[in-house]
C-alpha cells in the first residue's frame, strides 16, 4: 500500500526527487566553495609575501649598486660577489638602456644584450615591478626595481624566483580539502537518501491510511512515532478519523433507531386494519375502538416525523436569525399551554421568571426548549407533584431551571437521556406519547444558540434540568 501510494507520482514531481536534488545542489555548491575559496586566498597571500620579499631583496641590491660612478660590468660583478648567494633562481642587472651587465643564469649569452623583459622596461622608467603566477605546483615570481642615484636611473635589478616548496604546501591543502569534500559528499548523499526514503515512506503511510479511511474503514489508525510535523499530521488524521467514526456510528444508530421507531406504529396500524378487514362479524364498538387506536398510532408517527424533521433542521445548522427574546413571555405561554395537561395528572405548575430577562434566540426555539422540559416534568411525575420553572441571570449567564418532584432518573441513565431515542422507561414514555427525541431537540437547539443543557438528580426526589445561555443585554425590539 505504501509503495502504491508513492508510485503514482512521476519521478520528477516526486517530493523525494526534489528533496534529494535540492540537498545535492546545496552540498555541491558548498563543496565547490570549499575547494576554491581557501586556495585562492592562500595563493593571494603567497603572492603578497613574495612581492614584499623579492622587491626588498632587489632594493637591497639596487642600493648597494647605486653610486656616483654609474654601472659597469666589473663594478656590478664585484658588488654582487660581496652580496653573496641570494638564493634566487636568477639575478640580472642592466644599465640605463637595458643592456645586461650581470646575469646569474649559467651559460646565458644575455651579457651585453638588451634585457627584453617587461619588468626591466618598467623599472628603467622608475617603477617597482612585480609579477607572480602559480602553475604546476610552483610559484614563479619576478620583480624589478630601478637603480637610482640622486634622482638618476642608472639601471635596473631584475630577480626571478621559482618556489616549489610553498606550491607543495598548497597542493597538500588542496588534496586534504578534496578528501574531506569526498567524505562530505558521500555522507550527505547517503543521509539525504535515507532521510528522503524515510520521509516518503511516512508520507506513503499517511496516503495509504487516507485511502483506507476513504473506502469506509473508519477504525483504521496510523501508528505515531516521533514528534515532528508528520507525526502531528498523523495525530490530527487519527483524531479526524476518530470523529468520523463517531459521527458514522451515531448516524447508523440513528437510522436504525429511527426505522425501528417508525416500524412499530406502522406494524400496529397494519395489525389493527387487518383485524377489521379479516373479521366479518366484528361489532361496531370494536371497530370504533380499533380505528381509534389506528388514529393514535398515526398521531405517534406524525410526532416522530415532526421531531425527526426538527432534528434534521438542527443538524443542517441553517443560519440562525436570532433576536433578543424575553424569557418571561415565552415561559408564560408554555405554562398556559401545559396547564390543562398538568391539571389532568394532578401536577402543580409554578413559574418564577423575572421580567426583562433576555436571551438571544428565536421565540419558537425557546418555546420548544421550555415546552419539552416542562412537559417532561409533568409526564414523568406523580399525582400531587410539582413542576417549577425558574430563571435568573447569574455570573454573566441566563440560567433557566426546570425542576420536578417526579419519578426521577436512575444514576446509570442520567448520562444518556439526551441521546436520540433513549428512554428510561419505554412503556411510560410510550403511554405518555413520548418519542425519545424531545431532550435531543432541547440540547441541539440550546447549543445552536450558544447555550447548553445539563441534568441533575435532585437530592430528595425528581429531576432538575439546567439550561444556560449567554446573557443578552439588548432591549426587545
Ligand atoms: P420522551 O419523548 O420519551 O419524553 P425525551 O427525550 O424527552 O423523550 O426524554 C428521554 C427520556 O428521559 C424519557 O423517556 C424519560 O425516560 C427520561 N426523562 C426525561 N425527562 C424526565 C423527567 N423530568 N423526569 C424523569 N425522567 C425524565
Amino acid at each position: 500500500m505504501d509503495g502504491e501510494a508513492t508510485r503514482n507520482v512521476p519521478f520528477w514531481r516526486s517530493l523525494r526527487t526534489k528533496y534529494v536534488l535540492t540537498y545535492l545542489v546545496i552540498i555541491a555548491a558548498v563543496l565547490v566553495l570549499l575547494n576554491t575559496y581557501p586556495l585562492l586566498v592562500s595563493q593571494d597571500m603567497v603572492f603578497k609575501s613574495k612581492q614584499t620579499s623579492l622587491q626588498s631583496q632587489a632594493s637591497v641590491m639596487a642600493s648597494a649598486l647605486a653610486g656616483p660612478e654609474g654601472l659597469n660590468r666589473e663594478g656590478v660583478g664585484r658588488v654582487m660577489e660581496v652580496l653573496g648567494d641570494t638564493g634566487l633562481s636568477r639575478v640580472m642587472v642592466t644599465d640605463a638602456s637595458g643592456v645586461v651587465l650581470y646575469d646569474t643564469t649559467a651559460g646565458s649569452n644575455s651579457m651585453g644584450r638588451y634585457a627584453l623583459f617587461y619588468e626591466v622596461a618598467g623599472a628603467l622608467r622608475g617603477r617597482d615591478e612585480f609579477r607572480s603566477n602559480y602553475s604546476f605546483g610552483a610559484f614563479h615570481s619576478r620583480a624589478a626595481v630601478p637603480v637610482t642615484y640622486r634622482g638618476m636611473t642608472l639601471g635596473a635589478v631584475y630577480v626571478d624566483e621559482l618556489d616549489a616548496e610553498q606550491g607543495q604546501l598548497l597542493i597538500g591543502i588542496q588534496q586534504t580539502l578534496r578528501t574531506i569534500s569526498l567524505i562530505i559528499a558521500v555522507v550527505s548523499a547517503t543521509l539525504s537518501l535515507i532521510f528522503s526514503q524515510a520521509l516518503t515512506r511516512r508520507l506513503g503511510q499517511l496516503l495509504g491510511a487516507i485511502r483506507i479511511v476513504r473506502e469506509g474503514e473508519y477504525s483504521h489508525r496510523i501508528k505515531i512515532r516521533g514528534g515532528d510535523e508528520l507525526s502531528r499530521l498523523a495525530g490530527e488524521f487519527n483524531a479526524l478519523t476518530g470523529r468520523l467514526q463517531t459521527t458514522e456510528e451515531v448516524r447508523r444508530r440513528f437510522v436504525s433507531d429511527a426505522s425501528h421507531e417508525l416500524k412499530t406504529p406502522l406494524a400496529s396500524i397494519r395489525l389493527l386494519s387487518d383485524s377489521i378487514l379479516q373479521n366479518d362479524h366484528i361489532d361496531p364498538e370494536t371497530v370504533q375502538e380499533f380505528v381509534g387506536d389506528i388514529g393514535d398510532e398515526a398521531a405517534r408517527l406524525q410526532r416522530i416525523t415532526e421531531h425527526l424533521l426538527t432534528l434534521t433542521r438542527l443538524d443542517a445548522a441553517a443560519p440562525v436569525e436570532a433576536e433578543p427574546v424575553e424569557v418571561a413571555g415565552v415561559a408564560q405561554r408554555v405554562e398556559h399551554m401545559l396547564e390543562p395537561l398538568a391539571k389532568a395528572v394532578e401536577v402543580t405548575l409554578k413559574l418564577n421568571v423575572p421580567e426583562g430577562l433576555m436571551v438571544r434566540i428565536t421565540r419558537d426555539d425557546l418555546y420548544q426548549i421550555l415546552f419539552n422540559l416542562v412537559e417532561n416534568g409533568i409526564k414523568y411525575n406523580l399525582p400531587g407533584g410539582r413542576v417549577e420553572l425558574y430563571a435568573q441571570d447569574w455570573e454573566g449567564k441566563v440560567v433557566i431551571m426546570v425542576e420536578d418532584t417526579g419519578v426521577g432518573i436512575p444514576e446509570e441513565d442520567i448520562g444518556k437521556v439526551f441521546d436520540r431515542f433513549y428512554r428510561v422507561d419505554k412503556a411510560r414514555s410510550r403511554a405518555a406519547g413520548g418519542t425519545g427525541l424531545g431532550l435531543s431537540i432541547v440540547r441541539d437547539t440550546a447549543r445552536r444558540h450558544g447555550g447548553d443543557v445539563t441534568v441533575q438528580r435532585r437530592s430528595g426526589e425528581g429531576t432538575r434540568f439546567v439550561v444556560t445561555f449567554p446573557l443578552c443585554e439588548e432591549a426587545v425590539t
